[in-house]
């Protein structure tokens, strides 16, 4: 038998942006554990705004596990949070109710800036460093300074070590600012990916004294770029049939739920998605083709083959939850009428 590290981690219960959560047990296994073989475990929530102080249990069940590459024998276990019982989802446990399907991919684009002492990693202690041009994809000490690009490939060995689809870097417009791209199969897959990919960035920039601003715009109303999180998502359909009929219906769709979209894109977008600096208005769709102005961007790849393939959606923003903003996407997509389908296929 060997003792495992299991870190189960949680979603705790402040809005509009919950917090990550996680604390250690020991457990015996003869082998890494399976999901099945980790038990149900209890934590404090009235110190999560989870429950009120007189009956304060509530209940982490296992829903998805990887190794831990920092730990020895170490397991990071993503928890749903359960009321009591064990069985009934708490009311802050989003992912308990959100649409799936295995048919359907998606590639989250996340933004986010580094900071330390109170401002953007880089920046002087007072005013601004040199304008935006030379910070995105840049290269060069006066460009990404001397422990973001150390802390990015960590991050980098971190995930994959850890069985996360981490598909790649890049360093972004405002100086301090950096992204990477997660993808997965299945919306709960992918965003139970997406947010142990963020709780593992938190966890290594503790000993850089350096935290991570998840803020859509850090900076406020400058000229300095704000953070989104683009989801680009396709179905097995969309992939497989396709077809302009069959796009223009799902457009529609999109134009006609759009305020369900805002409302799970992640709060303060109004403040980012003003139109300006390739964004569009929160208030109005537009789609267009390799348009990064526009609220959805049609690839390309798209057009050249037929009406076939992913989509971008620019507007969710970096504090989103991906598990709200897959299960939008999806039931926008359920809502396309099936004569579109019907037609498109013929
Ligand atoms: P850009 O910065 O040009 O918008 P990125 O390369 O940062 O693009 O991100 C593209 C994302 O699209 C990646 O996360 C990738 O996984 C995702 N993606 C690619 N093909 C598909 C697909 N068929 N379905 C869903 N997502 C996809
Ligand atoms: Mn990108
Ligand atoms: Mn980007
Ligand atoms: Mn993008």
């Amino acid at each position: 038998m060997t003792k495992y590290k299991l870190e189960y981690i949680w979603l705790d219960g402040y809005t509009p942006v919950p917090n990550l959560r996680g604390k250690t047990q020991i457990k015996e296994f003869a082998e890494f554990p399976t999901l099945e073989q980790l038990p149900l475990w209890g934590f404090d929530g009235s110190s999560t705004q989870q429950a009120e102080g007189h009956s304060s249990d509530c209940v982490l069940k296992p829903v998805a596990i990887y190794p831990d590459p920092a730990r020895t024998n170490g397991v990071l276990v993503m928890c749903e949070v359960m009321m009591p019982d064990g069985v009934t989802p708490h009311a802050s446990n989003k992912r308990a109710t959100i649409l799936d399907d295995e048919g359907a991919w998606f590639g989250f684009e996340q933004e986010y800036f580094f900071y330390k002492d109170g401002r953007p990693l880089g920046f002087p202690e007072s005013g601004y460093p040199a304008p935006q041009g030379p910070y995105y994809t840049g290269v060069g000490y006066s460009n990404v300074g001397s422990v973001a690009r150390q802390i990015v490939e960590e991050h980098l060995d971190l995930c994959l070590a850890a069985g996360i689809n981490h598909e790649g870097i890049n360093a972004e417009v405002a100086k301090g600012q950096w992204e990477f791209q997660i993808f997965g199969k299945g919306s709960k897959k992918a965003a139970d990916q997406m947010w142990m990919a963020r709780y593992l960035m938190q966890r290594l920039t503790e000993k850089y004294c350096i935290d991570i601003e998840y803020h859509c715009k850090p900076l406020g109303d400058t000229d300095w770029n704000g953070s989104g999180m683009h989801a680009n998502f396709s179905t097995a359909y969309m992939r497989e049939v396709g077809g302009k009929a069959y796009f223009e219906a799902l457009m529609a769709a999109f134009d006609k739920n759009l305020m369900d979209h805002i409302a799970v894109y992640g709060p303060d977008n109004d403040k980012r998605l003003t139109g300006k600096h390739e964004t569009a208005p929160w208030n109005r769709f537009s789609y267009g083709i390799a348009d990064r102005g526009a609220s959805i961007r049609v690839p390309h790849s798209f057009i050249k083959s037929d009406y076939k393939g992913y989509l971008e959606d620019r507007r969710p923003n970096s504090q989103g939850d991906p598990y709200q903003i897959a299960s939008q996407i999806l039931k926008t997509i359920a809502s396309v009428p099936a004569s579109a389908q019907v037609s498109a296929a013929a």
